[in-house]
């Protein structure tokens, strides 16, 4: 059984007070812990303040992006040694926004994929299609070429700490949700590609996420799915009630 996870990405948004106030109202139903992971990604000017606030909780902290590099002379760069000193565990990697405005490629999640597992940081790797991708049919070799690409090289010893993030870039931040079906067919396909890669058991083991303006009136629906283990959620993380009610959906 995979054990569900559920995370929210605050973006770009949050001053510190802010986002220690969001955390105090998480902590009130989800501090002892549920059935289902809980992960909060703050943008990285609040990962002390939020870290701080979910010692001794269950809430996992998490980082919405790192380098690839180690240390030295990279201007703006957030290392892994850094997100590790504030007990970061996990770190969102190829986020479409990365891609789409930072022109993050396949080669470049990778090697951040590559660093992340090597310094045991659990990356939420992100893949999904452009609405011209779908609508052209080619969703499924769009996505194969981000799976692959992404995890290009990560041994099936470290397919344990993967999570994957299924985020059609059409659905995020639009309101405009994929149907569970349609979520649960491109998470079929990524665990065939999984399975080719790695093998039945890493493969069986790894949790997909769905993203893609998920909220609490349609969780539950793509979180019964077979393929679904969680959900990577942005807009509705920002508010505590509507993060818990996501939670409690996975339960
Ligand atoms: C995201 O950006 O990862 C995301 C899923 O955003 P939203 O929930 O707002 O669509």
């Amino acid at each position: 059984m995979r054990k569900k996870i559920i995370a929210g990405n605050w973006k770009m948004n949050k001053t510190v007070g802010d986002a220690v106030a969001l955390v105090e109202g998480l902590k009130m139903d989800l501090a002892q812990g549920t059935d289902v992971e809980v992960v909060v990604c703050p943008p990285f000017t609040a990962l002390q303040a939020v870290g701080e606030k979910l010692t001794n909780t269950q809430i996992k902290l998490g980082a919405q992006n790192m380098s690839s590099e180690d240390d030295g002379a990279y201007t703006g760069e957030i290392s892994h040694t850094m997100l590790k000193d504030l007990f970061v565990k996990y770190v969102i990697l190829g986020h479409s926004e990365r891609r789409q405005y930072y022109k993050e490629t396949d080669f470049w999640v990778n090697k951040k994929v590559k660093k992340a597992l090597e310094k045991n940081l659990r990356p939420i790797v992100c893949v999904g299609e452009k609405l011209e991708d779908r609508e052209a049919g080619n969703t499924e070799k769009v996505v194969e070429a981000q799976v692959r690409g992404s995890l290009a090289d990560v041994t099936a010893e470290q397919f344990e700490n993967v999570v994957i993030a299924y985020e059609p870039v059409w659905a995020i931040g639009t309101g405009k949700t994929a149907t569970s079906a349609q979520a649960q067919e491109v998470h079929a396909f990524i665990r065939g590609i999984l399975r080719d890669m790695t093998g039945e058991k890493a493969a069986n083991g790894l949790r997909i996420q769905y993203g893609g303006s998920m909220k609490a009136s349609n969780a539950k629906d793509l979180l019964s799915q077979p393929d679904i283990d969680g959900g990577l959620i942005g807009g509705a993380a920002l508010d505590a009630r509507s993060f818990i009610d996501i939670v409690k959906a996975g339960m």
